[in-house]
């Protein structure tokens, strides 16, 4: 037990140091979604004093499952040692893709080779667990819920954040992780609504039994008129179904029973255990949700502003990177802010590092999968990703190798040196 103390104590006086170093000692960070807790811990690892501001009145999953990759699950190893690890036992690996048509039969199964070459795996897991095993490695009393991000001040020496509750907080620097909707993007960029990508996607998690549904793989179904479907194994008994089918426009059908009798009706005729999953999940678990993006954009930062997750780079869900890149956003942004002799230097550095980076991920997303039946994709595509077109449209292979090697902690050393 003394030792465990003496463990913690050295590891408090460690943080002290690392604080009297930094070059902001306080940064509020707006949103609690995975970005922003994953940052939080990074920011704090450094002794920097994070505090989580967070709209919703308690921590709620924002989506049902997801898939964890290797350039974000060794981001997030750097930022908290050994998390992975409870990852796994938390979730599934996705070990065996099986890939169908929507008759069930198979196109093509692969053995994943993700451990092998990049030493992590295709992590599959609930997103409760995930948001849980990020906030458990934090304070409590650091997540400050019901404090919706209105807009900020800042002069040259503090940032003033004002929340919808009529309460404000003092930071040094403030990170805006409130997701695709971001108000602290819409101060910085005023780039206003994200843009809908002509799909529309559901969403659910449930405990779930079924002989074609194995443990640690996935089973991903797809149709020629746009329509996919990913039945994934995210472990303790429960599968994570996430579908979309193209769609005109971006309204939701309103309530819990229309949503689960429209997805019905756009797989009905599916091959087993399609219509039975969905007709076994309960219609209020059933997440809908636009398919939405936004061009890229070449700063994220003002003064003592700056972004990161999906305020700063939202991606089609095509890659699965969402989760992945925030993750590496908190590592790279903690290790600038960790090693720069100022601010304006941090700052500087996290966009070197991350927005070209982002903006290759963007492309190859929108390129997999955004606009890939519209006729006019091609133009918007060069428009949008001007400089990275060529570089997003590699092969498979080449595109692999270049996004799982990425290592965050290289690059971080790199930045301070
Ligand atoms: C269909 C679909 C499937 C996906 N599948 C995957 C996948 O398999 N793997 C993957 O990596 N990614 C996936 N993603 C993407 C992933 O959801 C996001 O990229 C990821 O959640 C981004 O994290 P974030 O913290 O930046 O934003 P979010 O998770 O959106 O979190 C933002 C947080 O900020 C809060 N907030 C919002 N506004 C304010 C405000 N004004 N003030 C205070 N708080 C605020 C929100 O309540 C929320 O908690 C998928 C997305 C979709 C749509």
């Amino acid at each position: 037990m003394r030792e465990v103390t003496n463990m913690n104590e050295q590891e408090e006086t460690r943080q002290e140091k690392k604080s009297k170093l930094a070059v902001v000692k306080k940064v509020a960070i707006a949103g609690g979604g995975i970005g922003g807790l994953a940052t939080a811990i990074a920011l704090r690892k450094q002794g920097i004093d994070a505090q989580i501001y967070e709209r919703a009145r308690e921590l709620r999953p924002v989506g049902a499952g997801l898939s964890l990759l290797p350039n974000g699950l060794k981001a997030l190893e750097g930022i908290e040692p050994g998390i992975v690890a409870r990852l796994k036992q938390a979730g599934s690996q996705g070990e065996i893709i099986n890939l169908q048509n929507k008759s069930g039969e198979t196109i093509l199964q692969n053995k994943s080779v993700l451990m092998e070459k990049y030493g992590m795996p295709m992590l599959n897991i609930r997103w409760s667990r995930l948001q849980e095993i990020l906030a458990s490695a934090l304070p409590p009393d650091i997540i400050h819920l019901n404090h919706r991000c209105i807009g900020f001040e800042q002069d040259r020496d503090r940032v003033t954040v004002n929340f919808e509750n009529g309460k404000t907080a003092e930071a040094d620097f403030l990170v805006g992780a409130d997701g695709i909707n971001s108000a602290v993007r819409q101060i910085l960029i005023g780039d206003g609504s994200p843009r809908y990508g002509g799909r529309m996607s559901w969403r659910a998690v449930i405990q779930y039994s079924h002989e074609l549904l194995r443990a640690n793989e996935v089973i991903l179904m797809t149709a020629v008129e746009g329509k996919n479907i990913a039945l994934i194994d995210v472990g303790g008994g429960y599968i994570f179904w996430s579908a979309g089918a193209l769609s005109a426009d971006d309204s939701s059908s309103g309530n819990a029973a229309a949503v689960k009798s429209r997805v019905s009706q756009e797989f009905a005729g599916w091959a087993s255990p399609v219509p039975e999953i969905i007709e076994a999940t309960d219609a209020e678990a059933i997440v809908e949700r636009p398919i939405w993006d936004r061009p890229p954009v070449s700063s994220w930062s003002q003064g003592r502003v700056t972004l990161l997750g999906d305020a700063a780079h939202p991606m089609a869900p095509s890659l699965g990177q969402g989760a992945s890149t925030a993750f590496e956003d908190a590592r790279i942004l903690a290790l600038c802010i960790g090693s720069a002799s100022s601010l304006e230097s941090a700052i500087a550095s996290y966009e070197t590092a991350r927005i070209e980076r982002t903006k290759i991920i963007q492309a190859r997303s929108a390129f997999v999968g955004l606009r890939s039946y519209d006729p006019d994709s091609e133009k918007y595509f060069e428009e949008d990703f001007s400089g990275v077109a060529e570089r997003a449209k590699v092969g498979n292979e080449e595109f692999e190798e270049w996004l799982y090697r990425y290592e965050c902690d290289a690059i971080g050393q790199t930045l301070a040196s």
